[in-house]
């Protein structure tokens, strides 16, 4: 779909127009955007069926398409950092064998916390885009500007709000099953082990609502 032959962004300012697809990046809504946001949601749903906070997120390089798609899976994998944006990192630089993620944008549902902005920071990746923000946690534009840093070696061009009603209204309905399941185990009846093991803060990176 791409013309390999198209210059790489050597600089995060001149990052907003190497993309080989004539694209109205700054528009959230754009199509590209949403089409991709979708696929970031679908994965997100299935993280919900597995029981893991609701977070999606695919990589698409302008040469090769979508790369890498991936949901949260902290506690299936009992690990802290097996966020979707640090899994499909990981995806990605092993399609693209390099972890030069250049010429790629990161789509995910909820706005990268301090680890996965770091991430977007290593990878050089030069365009995220994200779905609703997160008032605990966020690390693109609501708590810290870490990718937009210039201070860091590597700035990315982070654009927010596509699909945001619907990346917000998953993980919404998620803390919502959740606390109506708490309240059923604090009544006695029967409940999934574990559901109320976790205490709240361990959620609230995730869930703006939950303050
Ligand atoms: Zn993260």
């Amino acid at each position: 779909m791409a013309d390999s032959s198209s210059p790489l962004p050597q600089e995060p300012a001149a990052a907003i127009q190497p993309w080989p697809i004539d694209l109205s990046l700054s528009d959230p809504q754009h199509p590209f955007h949403r089409l991709h946001m979708e696929m970031a949601l679908e994965e997100a749903r299935q993280a919900f069926a597995e029981d893991e906070v609701p977070v999606g997120a695919v990589i698409v390089s302008a040469q090769h398409g979508v790369i890498a798609r991936a949901h949260n899976q902290r506690e299936t994998l009992r690990d802290p950092t097996a966020h979707a944006e640090m899994i499909a990192i990981t995806q990605a630089a092993h399609f693209l064998k390099s972890w030069r993620l250049e010429r790629c944008v990161l789509y995910v549902t909820l706005e990268p916390c301090p680890m996965c902005a770091g991430a977007v920071v290593q990878a050089r990746l030069p365009f995220v885009v994200y779905g609703t923000a997160d008032p605990k946690a966020g690390a693109c534009h609501t708590l810290y500007q870490i990718a937009s840093d210039t201070r860091l070696n590597h700035r990315a061009q982070v654009i927010a709000g596509t699909l945001a009603e619907s990346c917000a209204a998953i993980l919404s309905e998620f803390f919502r099953q959740k606390r109506a399941l708490g309240k059923k185990n604090d009544a006695g009846l029967p409940g999934i082990i574990g559901l109320t093991r976790r205490p709240k803060s361990c959620e609230s990176r995730f869930a703006s609502e939950e303050s």
